[in-house]
């Protein structure tokens, strides 16, 4: 194997991702080696690398969608072996002695480590990530699959938190990579799916049609009926009392985002009649599991478009800009 890889690495927040020749990572102790067959590009690492979330590690690299075959264990491993498929999501690491991860809350653990933003990702010929968090991936199409790994997993979360299957008429604001996931689930289990993207934005209102939404429309506009539940994908703040505006009452909005604009003051009668807020941190092992065998069943199918992996500020920028249908996915 070659001692060094290439890496696309951020050496401070705001600026470019760099291409940087650097040793291949070795697995330490519990942790696997795997060589990247594709990283997605998610929205939290645009946030990253544009300093919207604090702290990210110095130099770093981003991506917590990867899917890979694993090269080599490190000691101690159990349940994975060499030339297996595997994907590394974004909660990277916990502690398993906090109060909430003895509480089953493992996506509030107060000293978690995230892939790609406080442990390394896969923006990189090879990763190593701790094989406790990683998924076994069955799908034979690594850049197919790269996007479950947050859009699909974050994504099902958010679904799961604003009432699953109970929900009838669904709102979804937002139309990108997680929404165009979510609208596959949603259908299939025979719920309505209301789309609101950028207002003016008619490809992603004709992608959102094509995935079987019942009604399409700019986020600026009202529902032709009252909505069960919204969920929230684009970082936008004026969002939140916008949805609940359209939720019924005892109807819940959910953000599925980790950063968002601040939220302009609102009437209390939006929330007023029990409408609640809510966001959703992160994801849990379980959540991973539920998805990935519920993924081939709908069956889910991802819209992607693959760039190289010296491409990876393009591909971000494409994100940032919102010209991207479904999602962008490095090959690495
Ligand atoms: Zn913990
Ligand atoms: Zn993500």
């Amino acid at each position: 194997m070659n001692a060094t890889m290439r890496a696309m690495r951020l050496h401070g927040p705001g600026q470019p991702l760099a291409l940087d020749d650097i040793p291949v990572p070795h697995p330490g102790a519990g942790e696997v080696q795997l060589r990247v067959l594709a990283c997605g590009v998610c929205r939290t690492d645009l946030h990253v690398v544009d300093g919207e979330l604090d702290e990210p590690r110095l130099p770093l690299i981003p991506g917590h969608e990867v899917v890979g075959e694993v090269t080599a264990l490190g000691e101690g491993v159990a349940g994975l072996e060499v030339g297996q498929r595997i994907g590394v999501p974004w909660l990277g690491w916990t502690c398993g002695e906090c109060e909430p991860c003895r509480a089953g809350r493992e996506n509030l653990c107060e000293r978690a480590e995230f892939t790609g933003y406080t442990r390394d990702g896969g923006y990189a010929e090879y990763a190593v990530a701790d094989a406790r968090y990683c998924f076994p991936i069955h799908d034979d199409d690594a850049q197919a699959a790269a996007p479950l790994l947050c859009a699909g997993l974050i994504g099902y979360r958010t679904w799961r938190l604003a009432g699953g299957e109970a929900n009838r008429c669904l709102g979804i604001y937002g139309f990108g990579a997680a929404a165009h996931i979510l609208a596959q689930l949603a259908v299939a289990r025979g719920q309505h799916v209301y789309a609101f993207t950028r207002p003016g934005d008619d490809a992603a209102q004709a992608f959102a049609r094509r995935l079987g939404a019942v009604w399409v429309g700019g986020s600026d506009e009202t529902p032709p009926q009252p909505l069960d539940a919204a969920l929230l994908f684009a970082p936008v703040g004026a969002l939140v009392p916008t949805a609940l505006g359209h939720v019924k009452p005892g109807g819940t909005v959910v953000s599925g985002g980790i950063h968002m604009s601040d939220i302009p003051a609102f009437p209390y009668r939006l929330l007023w009649e029990e409408r609640s807020v809510r966001s959703v941190a992160n994801l849990t092992r379980r959540d991973g599991e539920e998805f990935l065998a519920l993924a081939p069943e709908v069956p889910i199918r991802t819209e992607t478009r693959a760039y190289p992996l010296e491409a990876a500020n393009q591909a971000l920028d494409d994100l940032r800009q919102g010209r991207l249908s479904g999602a962008a996915v490095l090959i690495p």
